[in-house]
């Protein structure tokens, strides 16, 4: 007798990983499938620089050993992409021509990276880093070159950056604006970065739109609004991420930048949850690790008949580039926010408060405390009189009424 249709997870990233598991520990009969388009099971893509220097390979960042999904009698099945969706009937498409009926769907499909509307695109010496697959290709293309151009000056750019500066390669940053990541510091510590990262192999040009690519010679000419031309021998491109949607578009389900999620990571439709990057919840798609893992849990737990809801998390990133830390949490663009500043020759911090409680904070060199700010925004606690002692080196964050508790 078939098998009574049960939970279909897409995609298997963090979010959907996290989803079957999640669902797995309320609901140990009903049967699960995760349907994941790449070949590697779940993997920690944070560590993919590590795989484009050579340092690791792909195999080494699964989150779990094969033997992990079968003895929780879940059923992953890789190389497979889910191509339509019926809504009306319950049922997937696969790229196998298979049909596959499910009672609850969560939908994971993550991320893409943007390709941004550059003359000239594609060309076969200017790359994207998403997969292990991506990494691999970068790695193999780096192999004796010299120059490599960074289009977009965010985090993943910086940390593929610094793989490609281990290869031996001079890396050239170029983004549009006037600073370097823009999410994550201010101006103020976009320079402090860029003093630091000098020395390591990198040149910045900030400010700086592309207006076109093409291939001359074997390498990549990057012309620049103001009438530059930059040479490469091969680029990346890191212009951010788009949610991969297309599985619901035509459907019911609605989408914006991301598939419309409730808190309860609930679709549009009933019986649909959709989770991490392809998400988007209170207007926002997170496109962070631990927000995906977080959102898929709720999912998951919610597909299985609990009743959770999505807190939200506290933005947090820490970077690691050519043995420069940063970490920068919670909002640190708020209009209006006082500011308390500490630069030693080891480190700089900065925090960002409001009403007299931390709403935000960058570390750059040494990141001693980011977990005590976490807690602070995570609490909400208030530190006025402690305003002054507060970035000391060893501050006793007990001192602060209810910190501890
Ligand atoms: C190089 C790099 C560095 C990063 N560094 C950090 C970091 O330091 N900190 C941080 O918080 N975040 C970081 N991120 C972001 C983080 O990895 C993502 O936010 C997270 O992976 C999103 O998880 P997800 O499960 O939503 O999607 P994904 O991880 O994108 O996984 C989605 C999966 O679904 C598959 N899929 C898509 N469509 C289909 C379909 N139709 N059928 C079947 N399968 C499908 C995809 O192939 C993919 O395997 C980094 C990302 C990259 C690429």
């Amino acid at each position: 007798m078939a098998e009574q249709p049960g939970l279909v997870v897409v995609g298997h990233g963090p979010a959907g990983a996290a989803a079957a598991q999640a669902f797995r520990e309320l609901d140990g009969t009903t049967p699960v499938t995760i349907i994941g388009g790449e070949s590697l099971s779940c993997y920690a893509r944070p560590r993919l620089p590590e795989v484009v220097a050579g340092q690791i390979e792909p195999g080494a960042i699964r989150l779990h050993p094969d033997d992990w999904y079968a003895a929780r009698n879940l059923n992953l099945r890789l190389c497979l992409d889910a191509v339509s969706l019926d809504a009306g009937r319950h049922c997937l498409l696969l790229s196998n021509g298979e049909e596959l009926p499910y009672r609850k769907l969560i939908l994971a499909m993550g991320g893409a990276p943007v390709q941004p509307p550059i003359a000239g695109l594609p060309l076969e010496n200017v790359f994207v880093l998403r997969t292990a697959e991506d990494a691999l290709n970068l790695r193999r293309y780096s192999q004796g070159k010299q120059t490599a151009a960074l289009i977009g000056g965010g985090l993943l750019g910086l940390e593929a950056g610094a793989a490609l500066t281990r290869l031996g390669l001079r890396v050239v940053v170029i983004e549009v604006a006037p600073w370097l990541l823009p999410r994550q510091v201010d101006q103020e510590g976009s320079a402090l970065l860029q003093e630091k990262l000098i020395p390591a192999g990198f040149e910045f040009f900030l400010g700086a739109g592309v207006s076109a690519l093409e291939q001359r010679e074997g390498q990549v000419v990057i012309r620049l609004n103001q009438g530059l031309e930059i040479k490469a021998d091969l680029a990346l491109l890191s212009a951010g991420i788009r949610s991969r949607t297309e599985l619901v578009q035509g459907s019911e389900i609605k989408t914006n930048r991301g598939i419309l999620v409730d808190d309860r990571m609930q679709t549009t439709l009933p019986d649909i949850f959709a989770a991490g990057d392809v998400a988007e919840w209170r207007g926002t798609v997170a496109g962070l690790w631990a927000a995906s893992q977080a959102m898929g849990r709720v999912a998951g737990t919610n597909a299985a008949g609990g009743d959770t809801h999505y807190p939200g998390l506290v933005p947090s990133t820490t970077l690691k580039v050519a043995g420069v830390e940063l970490c920068s949490q919670g909002d640190i663009h708020a209009p209006l926010a006082q500011t308390l500043v500490r630069r030693t020759p080891e480190n700089w911090v900065k925090v960002f408060l409001r009403d007299g409680r931390v709403i935000g904070s960058i570390q750059i060199g040494r990141t001693a405390g980011a977990l005590q700010f976490k807690r602070l925004m995570d609490l909400g606690l208030s530190v006025i009189g402690f305003e002054a002692a507060l970035l000391e080196t060893g501050f006793d964050f007990n001192r602060i009424p209810g910190f501890h508790s």
